[in-house]
Order: structure tokens, then sequence, then C-alpha cells
């Protein structure tokens, strides 16, 4: 079986020169699919394995802008608009250096699962631009986002394709996104999601990948018979992610010691629990500064330069930053100090290794799954804008939290293993066989 799975990987590498963090994505969907896949010989033989990680259709395009000086940028942008069988096109835009095609395609494939997970009509995309928004200012960004939407509007639509935020666009990105869009196809839709709640916007939004990440922990620990409360909790990050984790973790009796950025981790030994201290992460994001240290002076707590938070003694960790922020080393060093859950909130946030470890060692739940609350309301959010309407926040919350749950039940569903649930494996066959039945009923396409 493995020799199958290495020629299969081996042709996608061959295809796909040096995109590693894609090859990485799929690897370890592959690996945990493959008996299901061989099982059923529908699937192979309409070749769906070969299809799915094939993107649809990719556009990269140029975003020149200008700076405050008047100097001339330019910037790539892309759209990856992946899987499209179950729904239109749904995923975020990521601003950050780190974007290239390979960082778009591991997010775009992963994101066709996570949006199957959802139980929500939405397929898989993703985009962005490698354009960094530290040290710039409001007008600069403005530019920017009315220089890429100028591009990108040409192949989205509320039916076709639905961009949303990610790492580096949030409410303020989205909102000169939407405007842009609107004055060029002169049309008021739900194009985009995280939308301002006065134009069409979710209530809940922002805060719901965090927010869904936790209510997610809440079923995977109440299946071993344990609850949040009291539990002593590592946070990366210090974006929209980790803000709503933190206010819901502290909500629900943790004690979240930690948050950080790319400047180092910040140790907070009575906890990040007040609403001065919680509402303090948005304003260091709206600084464009990019560090946590500002925090620890502010409010007395230990700054460790150029750290992560993996090396605290916890019993929960949240990695709630960006690919790959936990290796294998981490994983060993929060286990070995008593660390009995780690919920990957960012979008492949342990590297392969360290999942494989965590997998063994711990409780651990995969990204694709833990995050989906972000995505599962930017659906609602779609689904509001279709009808016109807008639920209350009680409304939103229920139903994020039944979407949670039903995600936590699929995981445990194809992922049981004995008394144990490999819930890797259950949000990878879980994802996988919904978009393989969708795109075999609508035959060779
Ligand atoms: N960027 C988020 C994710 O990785 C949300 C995407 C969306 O709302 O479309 O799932």
């Amino acid at each position: 079986m493995s020799k199958q799975i290495d020629q299969f990987m081996e042709s996608l590498k061959s295809r796909t020169p040096g995109e590693s963090e894609f090859h990485q994505a799929v690897e370890e969907v592959v690996e945990t699919i493959w008996d299901v896949y061989q099982a059923n010989p529908k699937y192979k033989e309409a070749k769906i394995l070969e299809k799915m990680v094939e993107p649809e259709r990719v556009f990269m395009f140029r975003v020149p802008w200008t700076d405050d000086n008047g100097e001339v940028h330019i910037n790539r942008g892309y759209r990856v608009q992946f899987n499209s069988a179950i729904g239109p096109y749904k995923g975020g835009l990521r601003f950050h250096p780190t974007v290239s095609l390979s960082a778009l395609k591991f997010l775009g494939f992963e994101q066709t699962f996570k949006n199957a997970l959802t139980t929500l009509p939405m397929g898989g995309g993703k985009g962005g631009s490698d354009f960094n928004t530290k040290g710039r200012s409001d007008n600069e960004i403005m530019r920017f986002c009315q220089s890429f939407m100028t591009e990108l509007s040409k192949y989205i639509g509320p039916n076709t394709d639905v961009p949303a935020g990610d790492i580096g666009v949030g409410g303020r990105e989205i909102g000169y996104l939407f405007g842009q869009y609107k004055r060029i196809r002169d049309e008021f839709t739900g194009v985009l999601t995280g939308k301002g709640r006065e134009f069409g916007g979710s209530i809940l939004r922002p805060e719901a990948t965090g927010y869904g990440a936790v209510y997610f922990a809440q079923h995977m620990l109440h299946e071993q018979g344990d609850s949040i409360k009291d539990k002593k909790v590592a946070v990366s990050g210090f974006g929209n992610v980790s803000w709503g984790a933190v206010s819901k973790l502290t909500e629900l009796g943790a004690k979240v010691v930690t948050i950080s950025g790319p400047d180092g981790y910040v140790y907070d030994e009575n906890g990040i629990n007040t609403p001065e201290k919680i509402e303090y992460m948005l304003e260091l994001r709206a600084s464009n500064n990019d560090v946590v240290e500002p925090y620890a002076e502010k409010f007395g707590a230990k700054f460790f330069a150029g750290k992560k938070p993996w090396e605290c003694k916890v019993d929960m960790a949240f990695p709630c930053a960006i690919q790959n922020e936990l290796n294998i080393d981490d994983a060993k060093q929060l286990v070995e100090n008593g660390c009995k859950f780690v919920v990957e909130t960012s979008n492949m946030g342990c590297t392969a290794d360290a999942v494989n470890y965590l997998v063994e060692n711990c409780t651990f739940a995969p990204g694709k799954a833990a995050n989906a609350g972000g995505v599962a309301v930017s659906g609602l959010e779609m689904a509001q804008n279709s009808m016109r309407y807008g639920w209350t926040a009680e409304e939103v919350d229920e139903k994020l939290h039944r979407i949670m749950k039903d995600i936590h039940d699929t995981c445990v569903e194809y992922g049981k293993d004995g008394n144990k649930v490999n819930y890797v494996k259950g949000a990878n066959v879980g994802g996988f066989i919904k978009v393989a039945e969708a795109m075999l009923a609508q035959g060779h396409v």
C-alpha cells in the first residue's frame, strides 16, 4: 500500500515541482483515505483522487500600487479555484510575504475538505498576495486592496467564487475590497464574506474561527469525560483567530497564559482573562506593527523574544498563527510537559512528523476540522445575504455550535480506532467521501 502511495506522490511531485507545502497537505490526506479509495472501484475508475489534487483553475495577476511617498510597488495576486463539486468556490484571501502558489494550493486543497465537513454547500478556493501589511498605512492598504480587486473582480461572484479574509485580511481589508468590487460591477451582492455588520456581514464572523475551535475542543474533551474548565492553555498568534479562541476559552473557565507574534511570545501567569487584556489584542493587530511585546509591558507579563509558546507547561495548546508553526521538537516538549490536547486552529499549523507524534501521544484535532467555524459562519453569511436577512448573535452562535458538533461527530464516525479517535483520519475520510460522491454524481468534469 505504501508503495502505491509513494508512486502517487512521486507523480504529483514531478508535475508540481517545488510545491512542498502542497505536497505535505496532499500526502496527509492520501495516507489516511487510501483504504477507502482502494475499496471503492468507482472512485478509482473515475480517477477521483487524481482530479482532486488538480485545481479546476488558477489565476495569477500583477498588482501595482503606490505608497504614501509616491513610490510604485508591484505585488503578485492569486486566486486558486480548487473544487466546485459541492458549491461555489469558497475560501479566504491571505496577504503575507510567505504567500506563493504552493501555499495557496495547499490552503485551497485543505479548504475543499474543510468546507465539505461544515455540511454547508461550499466548494474550495483560496487566494491572496505576497503583500506585507506590516508598517503600511491605512491609505496604502486601501490602495493595494483596490488594485487587487480591480483584477480579482473578473473571476469572482456570489454564485461562482466567494472570497473572505485570512492572515493579513480582516474586516478593514474586506471593506476596501467590497467597496471596489461594488464600484466596478455596480451591484451589491454577497460576493465577499467577513463584511462589516452594517453592509451584510454576519454577527460573530470575526470571532467564529476561534469560537468554533473551542466548541470542537469541548466535544473532544467531553468524549473523554473531561472539560475545558480550569485547563491551562497556550495560544499562539494574536489576530482574530487567537482573539476568538482566548475569549471563548476564558468564558468557559480555562486560563490562557500565552499569545505570540513574529517577535516572540508573552507569558501572562495571571491569565489573559479580562476584557481589557483581550481587547488589547485587537489594538495590537490594528497598529500594523506585527509585535506582541507591548502586551507584556502594558500588563506586567513576561516576554520571551524569538521563542514559541510550546515550551510552556500547559494542559492544552491552540496553534492559531500560521502553517508549520509547531514542529516535532515542539510537539515532544509539549507532551513531555504534560499537554494532553492540541487543537490545530491554524491551517496545517503542525509539521507532518509533529502531527504523527501528536496523534500517537495525545489527542490531536486537525485544522480542517477544528478551524472550520470561520468558513461555516461565512456560509451562514452567504445564506443571510441570499435571503436579504440577518440572524441574531444567539441564532448564529447556536448554528455554529451545531455545525462544530456535526464536524466532531463526523470525525468520530470515520476516525474511531478501538477506544481512541484518530481525528486526522476522521476529518479526511469524512470530507473526502462527501466531495468524491458529489464529483462522481456530476460525471467526468
Ligand atoms: N480563512 C478562513 C479559513 O481558512 C475562512 C475562509 C472563509 O471564510 O471563506 O477557513
